[in-house]
Parts: C-alpha cells; structure tokens; sequence
C-alpha cells in the first residue's frame, strides 16, 4: 500500500504538485490522469525515488520512505521515454534488472553483452523469465537487436518487459502504449490488465487517455495543475464529476 500525506514538490520556487494526499490499496490499479504538465510523471518519480518530496509523508505498508533510496524500493517503473540501453541487446535490456540484483559490477557496460551471452547459457531461470516476458510482449524475434534498429512501439514494448521481468511488489507505468498504433494499443492494454489480475499488485498508471483510465483504472485521480480535482472510481467520477474540468476532461454528459 502506497500513502500520500499532504505531499507537495516544487522546483525551485516553482511548485508543481500541491497538498496531495491519496493512497494505492495492496491490489489497487490506480490511473492518474491529467493534461500534459500537471504533474504526473513527478508523482511516479517521487514514488520510485527518483525525485525528493519537498514536504509531507510518502510511506509504504504503514512505514515513512520519503529518504528510502531507490534500489530499496523493489518497484518496477516503464518510463514515458523508455530509457534503454543502446549498447545492449533486447535480451540484455529484459535481463538487466535481475542480473543488477545479482552483480554489482554491471556498469561495465562493453562487457555486459559478452557476460549475457554465456550467463544466459547457464542460467536457465533468467533466460526462462526473459523469455516469458518477451513472448509476452511480442519481442521473441527481436531479443537479439539493439534498441536503435525497432520501432518505436517496439521499444515501447522493451521497456515494458524489463519492468515486468523482475516481479516487484509496485508497478508504476508512465503512458506506457503512448507510442502504439491502435491494434497494439488495444492488445497491450489487455496484456497489463492481465498481468495485474495475475500479480495482483499495486498498479500506479499515468495516462492523459480518458478511455484508458475508465477501462483499467480500479480507481482514478484527476490532476489538473498538480492539484487534485477529483478521486474515485471511474464510475463516480463519469456519474458526478466535481468540477467543470474534470466534467470537459472526462467527457462526462453536461
Ligand atoms: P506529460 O503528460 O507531458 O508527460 P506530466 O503530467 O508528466 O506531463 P511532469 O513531467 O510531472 O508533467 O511535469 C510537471 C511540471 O513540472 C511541468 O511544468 C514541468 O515543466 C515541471 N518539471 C518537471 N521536471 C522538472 C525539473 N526537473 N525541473 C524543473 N521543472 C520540472
Ligand atoms: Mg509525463
């Protein structure tokens, strides 16, 4: 369970999330949902780590991870920019959460594929998950390319099995099919959907789709300026929007 306490952040003098306080159940699918800017991919860099909360409490099952370093957070996140690494293959990519569990020397990054090659021989576990994931997603034929020879989508799909490959206990997903056509848009939101009825985790998805957040949110936050406007299941927030804003953004009948 993931708990915002009053949170705010700013950079500099600037702030861009405001007073937030909300939480993600154990088996919660949470979808935040707002313009470009309000704030969303702040709030999932706060919860990985990635960025400090400059006041309030963010804990985890009860406790305070507000100075909780990253590594220690056992949480996967697919990035909105995908970040993979160039010089390794797709398998490499997959693999490298769980091989960066294993090695502490994994920032010789020139060895690391020549290292796979032969671990991967030997280390039926990891090959097994990696290649679960990539069938998964579609990526069996392509685990031996590098990042700059796929697709866009393809990528896309990379960045999601690595946060998939290791089984942690939160997700956090930042418009992970933002740069799929509509067949593979439609496909990949069964495949998360589904992959949360199987882990039964807590989901935190960033989307500024309106029909994504109705149709895989358990709950929904609409942000709007890095202020909460509203907070409740898709149903309550179609049926009664609070505002104007949340109404025009939702699409909610007058
Ligand atoms: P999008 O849908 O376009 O990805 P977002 O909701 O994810 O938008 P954020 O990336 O969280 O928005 O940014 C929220 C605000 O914070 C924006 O005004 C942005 O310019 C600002 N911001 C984000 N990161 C920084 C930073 N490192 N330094 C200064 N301002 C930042
Ligand atoms: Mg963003």
């Amino acid at each position: 369970e993931i708990r915002f306490e009053a949170v705010t952040k700013s950079f500099g003098d600037t702030p861009v999330i405001r007073d937030f306080t909300a939480e993600v159940a154990d088996e919660e699918f949470l979808v935040l949902l707002g313009p470009s800017g309000c704030g969303k991919s702040t709030m999932l860099r706060m919860i990985a780590g990635l960025t400090d909360v400059s006041s309030g409490t963010l804990e985890f099952d009860g406790v305070r991870v507000n100075d909780l370093e990253p590594k220690d957070r056992r949480i996967a996140f697919v990035f909105q920019s995908y970040a993979l690494y160039p010089h390794m293959t797709v398998r490499a990519n997959i693999a490298f959460p769980l091989l960066m569990a294993r090695f502490r020397w994994y920032h010789h990054l020139p060895v690391m594929n020549r290292i796979m090659r032969h671990r991967f021989l030997k280390n039926q576990d990891i090959a097994g998950r990696v290649e679960d994931v990539a069938a998964m997603m579609e990526l069996t034929d392509h685990l031996d390319r590098r990042p700059r020879t796929l697709s866009g989508g393809q990528r896309q799909r990379v960045a999601v099995a690595r946060a998939l490959v290791r089984e942690p206990s939160m997700y956090l997903l930042d418009e992970p099919l933002s740069n799929l056509d509509a067949k593979l848009r439609t496909q990949m939101r069964a495949e998360i959907a589904a992959l949360y009825q199987r882990v039964r985790k807590s989901f935190v998805y960033v989307t500024h789709d309106q029909v994504e957040a109705m149709t895989m949110g358990t709950r929904i936050i609409v942000l709007n300026d890095g202020v909460i406007q509203q907070y409740g299941t898709p149903k309550e927030i179609y049926d009664r929007p609070a505002n104007t804003f949340v109404a025009a953004f939702i699409g909610s009948p007058p």
